[in-house]
């Protein structure tokens, strides 16, 4: 069955767009031009992920990510029109994933589509009521990590590569798959990035707990988190 994914945006010619990019590579699409249904339309439909234009024309489409994170946690890409509305979006208060700002290509909100995707179906394999791994308390809404009790301050990409650790303590993941799960559009960053993020996020770890390198690199294969933490 192929992933359905509903698109939430009043202008038709957006939406066409990107229901013709999101059909084109493997996706199914379902269009709503407000905000009415889109509750009740979740709840009766297999919906993998909703695009959210933020300026709809019955409700604020922030509100309305609000009202659907009290129901499900279905991965939200924000659409915005306005840069001033990013840094709402990005606070993640209102629990999205991803945003794009308008006007954007098609293609990249695919991208960046599927990386979401990847990302919360990988995490969601384990169980969420358990926390694999009891240094570290994620809060998967706030998008905050705790460690040993002290909040991480973490970059976007941080945070998405200390989870994927955290979600699946042991398990080595080669750079590549990193990149992948972690990354909106791994196609356009260098493999190194990876490297650059784990050495912040080793040190920021160091900050709180200088005695101890959780994160252990696997030469040739890529890191782990230490599964005895
Ligand atoms: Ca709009």
């Amino acid at each position: 069955m192929k992933p359905l994914i509903l698109i939430v945006e009043d202008e038709p010619a957006i939406a066409d767009t990107i229901r013709y990019a999101l059909s084109t590579e493997g996706f199914d699409t379902s269009w709503q031009a407000n905000g009415g249904q889109v509750l009740s339309y979740i709840e009766n439909e297999p919906v993998s992920l909703v695009i959210l234009d933020v300026g709809l024309p019955d409700i604020n489409g922030m509100e309305l990510c609000k009202e659907i994170r009290k129901k499900t946690q279905i991965p939200v890409i924000f659409l915005t029109a306005r840069a001033e509305e990013i840094d709402k979006v990005v606070g993640l208060e209102i629990g999205a994933d991803d945003y794009m700002v308008k006007p954007f290509s098609p293609r990249e909100l695919t991208a960046r589509v599927k990386a979401v995707l990847r990302r919360t179906s990988a995490l969601s394999h384990g169980n969420d009521s358990i926390t694999p791994c009891p240094a570290f308390q994620i809060d998967d809404l706030k998008h905050k990590i705790t460690y040993f009790s002290s909040a991480l301050d973490l970059s976007k990409y941080e945070f998405h590569l200390l989870e994927i650790f955290i979600k699946r303590p042991g398990q080595i993941f080669s750079r590549d798959t990193l990149m992948d799960m972690a990354w909106d559009d791994p196609d356009m960053s260098m493999d190194r990035t990876v490297d650059a993020h784990i050495k912040n996020i080793r040190g920021k770890l160091k900050k709180i707990k200088p005695d101890i390198d959780p994160i252990q690199t696997h030469r040739g294969l890529g890191y782990s988190l230490k599964e005895d933490l």
